[in-house]
Order: C-alpha cells, then structure tokens, then sequence
C-alpha cells in the first residue's frame, strides 16, 4: 500500500498518518519530519531547511525529492508506505511519476482555514518523537510536558499565528494543485482518491478514512 495524505497544514495529517501507520503496519514519512530531525542533528540539510521552514516557505524540490527517494529504498519501505506532508508541489507528484514511484491511495482531509488557525496556535510538538498536541484539544497529562517522556513540549516556529496565514497561502497556491492532478487520475482509475472532512474527533476522522478506504475496494 502506497498513501499521500493531503491536506493544509494543521488537518491533522500527523494525527492519521501515526493510526493509518499503524493500522496498515506502514512506515509514516513525514518530510516535515524528516527537516526537523535534521535541523537537530545540525546537518547540512538541516541548516539549509531551517531558515525556509521558520518561516513558512517550502524547501526545494530537489532536496526534498532526493531525501523521499533515498528514504525509499530502506526496508522497511519494500511493502509500502505513507507520506504525510510529500508532494507539497506538481513538480514533486511528477517526480514519482518520472522516477515510476507508483502510488495507489489519496487521502485529503479537508478542514476550512479559520478552524485551522484555531488548530495551529494550540498546537504543542514533542520535538524528537514528533508528538502531537493542542492546549484545548488534546493537552498533555502534565501541562507543557510529554506525556511518554516528561520532556517540555514546544511550539513550532512556523505555528505562530505570524506565519501561519502565509503558510496557508503557500498551500493555496503550491499544493492546492495536487488535488486536480490526482483527481484525473483516480478518474482514470490509475489510484483511489479518498476526501473526509476532517472536523470531527480524530477517532472519527480515522474511522471514516478506513471506511471510504475500504468501499472504494
Ligand atoms: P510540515 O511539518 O509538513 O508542516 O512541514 C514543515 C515545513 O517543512 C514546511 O513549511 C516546509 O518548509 C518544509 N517541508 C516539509 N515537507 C516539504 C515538502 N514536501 N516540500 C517542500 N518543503 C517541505
């Protein structure tokens, strides 16, 4: 099974990326993800992302192309995968096809944009696992603290409500793109292209997406 989750940022694509990983046992690859780690760890990669990510615009598409594919190639890829966050662009989603990286399943989760400015300013990460949370919606046990490590939880730089409106428009117009392009080829019958809305309780999202997955054969 090969997934794209798409979807603006703060739709909680990270949330169903870790149950949709687990329920279909796939590796979760979140390009997002993948910067962060590499910002830590201070490599060359990371220190070309970070001033881009800050502040909401997208790193280039050889770069990023270049760490999906090379991410590809491990093992535990060999059954499938599911990319959350990847292509953020129609020069990335032609690269797989260029490359014959097929993908057979689309995911858009759906959420209008105030909710998501609601979402995104509450959003509270864990930085090395990548966890999740939200200061009303999903708070830690202990306030600013994770919940498996005890570690202080932070917020990300590009979620402060500064950023957050160019991130939209960022999405609006390089991303925003990929649902037409995937559309005509679930028209085709080449994948299955799965919409929810995702406003309803994780849980709910989630049951939903394995639902429209499963009719859709
Ligand atoms: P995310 O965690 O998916 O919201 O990604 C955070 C930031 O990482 C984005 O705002 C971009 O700067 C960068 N990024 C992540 N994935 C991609 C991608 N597929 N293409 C370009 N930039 C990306």
């Amino acid at each position: 099974m090969r997934i794209i989750l798409l979807g603006p940022p703060g739709a909680g694509k990270g949330t169903q990326a870790v149950i949709l990983c687990e329920t279909f046992k796939l590796p979760h690859i979140s390009t997002g993800n993948m910067l962060r780690e590499a910002i830590q760890t201070g490599t060359q990669l990371g220190l070309q992302a970070k001033e881009l990510m800050d502040s909401g615009i997208l790193v280039s598409d050889e770069v990023i192309v270049n760490l999906v594919e090379q991410r590809i190639t491990e093992r535990d890829c060999a059954f499938g995968f599911l990319f959350d966050g990847f292509p953020r662009t129609i020069p990335q989603a032609e690269a797989l096809e260029e490359k014959s990286i097929k993908i057979d399943t689309i995911v858009e989760i759906e959420v209008p944009d105030q909710e998501i400015i609601t979402r995104i300013s509450g959003r509270r990460v864990h930085p090395v696992s990548g966890r999740n949370y939200h200061v009303k919606f999903n708070p830690p046990k202990k306030e600013d603290l994770d919940d498996e490590t005890g570690e202080p939880l932070i917020q990300r730089e590009d979620d402060k409500p500064e950023t957050v409106k160019g991130r939209l428009e960022v999405y609006r117009i390089q991303t925003l793109p990929l649902i037409d392009f995937y559309l005509e080829r679930s028209r085709k019958k080449q994948l299955k292209y799965v919409k929810v809305l995702g406003t309803d309780s994780p849980e709910e999202v989630s049951r939903l997406i394995l639902e429209k997955i499963q009719l859709s054969g």
